[in-house]
C-alpha cells in the first residue's frame, strides 16, 4: 500500500516551492469577489489581470512583488516588435520592491513609462540595454527563467 499522506514538513517544503516559483501576485475584485493569484512572471500577471477583465468590465487588479520576498528584484523588458522603430527597443530596467503595489503600467530606472501590454519581457543579458538604466543600475538583475523543478 503507498502511504500519499503528506506530512506538514512536506506540505511547508511545498508551499515555500511554489512561493519561490511564484514570486509576484495579482489580487483584484472580480464580480464582488476578491481574487489572489501566485504567477511567475510579469508577463503572466498580466494574462491573469486581463482574464479577470473579461468575466467582469468593472474588475480592478493590481499587481506586486511578494511582500515577504527577501530583496527588491529587477526585472527587464522593452517594447514589444512593432510598437515603436527599433531604436527605441531599448531594453530597460525595472526595479520591483516587495509589496510595491503596480497596475496597468511600469516605470523604468530612467523614467521612462511602459504600458504593460505593450512590453516584451527578456531575460538578463538579451536585448540591447538602456544606457541610462544602466547608469542608474546597482542591484544585480533577476532572471525571469522560472527554475524548473
Ligand atoms: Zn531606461
Amino acid at each position: 500500500m503507498v502511504d500519499r499522506e503528506v506530512t506538514p514538513l512536506q506540505h511547508h517544503d511545498l508551499a515555500k516551492r511554489r512561493a519561490l516559483s511564484s514570486p509576484f501576485m495579482v489580487v483584484g475584485r472580480i464580480n464582488g469577489r476578491h481574487e489572489a493569484a501566485g504567477v511567475a512572471t510579469p508577463a503572466d500577471a498580466l494574462d491573469r489581470m486581463l482574464r479577470w477583465l473579461e468575466c467582469d468590465d468593472d474588475a480592478s487588479a493590481v499587481w506586486y512583488l511578494r511582500e515577504d520576498w527577501p530583496d527588491p528584484i529587477t526585472i527587464i523588458g522593452r517594447l514589444a516588435p512593432g510598437s515603436c522603430g527599433e531604436t527605441r527597443r531599448a531594453a530597460h530596467l525595472f526595479s520591483m520592491e516587495p509589496g510595491a503595489v503596480h497596475c496597468g503600467s511600469l516605470e523604468a530606472r530612467c523614467g521612462t513609462e511602459l504600458f504593460m501590454p505593450e512590453i516584451e519581457w527578456l531575460n538578463v543579458g538579451t536585448g540591447m540595454p538602456c544606457e541610462r538604466c544602466l547608469a542608474l543600475s546597482n542591484t544585480p538583475a533577476y532572471r525571469l527563467e522560472a527554475e524548473s523543478a
